[in-house]
């Protein structure tokens, strides 16, 4: 209580700036990031891929328009069946989900939520088919210390607005691992190596699963994840991530 009085007179004498532009966040924003910022944030728009959803530039699309696979998914093994994905993870996204992870601005997700329920309102994604929704567990450690998990906070906003049951308990996390992003690609997957481990496992027979993350980068965590999760005879996979690498 004495806290919020105190928060709110330092902020009629210092208006708190937004953590991207600097000018003065509205009276009432607590998401850090002011309207006109959040506004430019980039949806994933049209072609890409139909797998993992990378954007293409119209010279890249392979024989037209819907008959989209890109390079990689054309060669690698389909782990999961479709990528859901709003937004791209560069600009504003990159800074918010940045703000959200690294700096522990967990009000941030209050924007993010709307971004989500956007997506979620506006796309006719397969919720029907699906039996239940996992977030990408993190490793016991990283918990601690960030205090949350972004994916569960995902999933679970998700599970609300679908009714479908989100499953925190059985894929988990055993092993800390680097940041994927500077790795090769064989570096990627030594690094997730026994990374997940699933309990209960034979609940997971003829099941449709969403995954769900924050990011999808490289792909190669949530690849490894289904890939798991398909050796408990899983129906189908579904990967939904907040944003995705350009
Ligand atoms: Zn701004
Ligand atoms: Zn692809």
């Amino acid at each position: 209580m004495v806290k919020k009085v105190v928060e709110g007179a330092v902020s009629l004498f210092f208006p708190a700036q937004c953590k991207i532009c600097k000018r003065s966040l509205e009276p009432l924003n607590r998401s850090f990031i002011c309207s006109s910022c959040w506004s430019k944030v980039k949806w994933l728009m049209p072609p890409y891929c139909s797998r993992c959803s990378k954007p293409f530039t119209p010279l890249d699309v392979p024989g037209g328009p819907f008959s989209l696979l890109c390079e990689e998914c054309r060669t690698e093994p389909a782990l999961y069946k479709r990528l859901l994905v709003p937004t791209l993870y560069e600009g504003v996204m990159k800074e918010a989900i940045h703000l959200l992870k690294y700096e522990r601005k967990k009000r941030i997700f209050l924007e993010i939520k709307k971004i989500l329920k956007r997506y979620l309102e506006q796309n006719s994604l397969p919720f029907s088919e699906l039996n239940e929704i996992i977030p990408i567990p993190l490793h016991r450690k990283k918990l601690k210390q960030r205090g949350f998990n972004q994916a569960y906070l995902l999933a679970h906003f998700i599970s609300r607005f679908s009714n479908l049951k989100l499953v925190d308990k059985f894929l988990l996390r055993i092993r800390e691992t680097q940041p994927q992003i500077k790795l090769s690609k064989q570096e990627r997957m030594a690094n997730l190596k026994d990374a997940f481990q699933v309990r209960n496992g034979t609940s997971f027979r003829g099941k449709t699963i969403l995954l769900v993350d924050d990011v999808y980068t490289t792909g190669a965590t949530l690849r490894e994840a289904a890939r798991l999760l398909r050796t408990f005879e899983t129906r189908e996979i579904y990967v939904l991530t907040l944003a995705r690498a350009p």
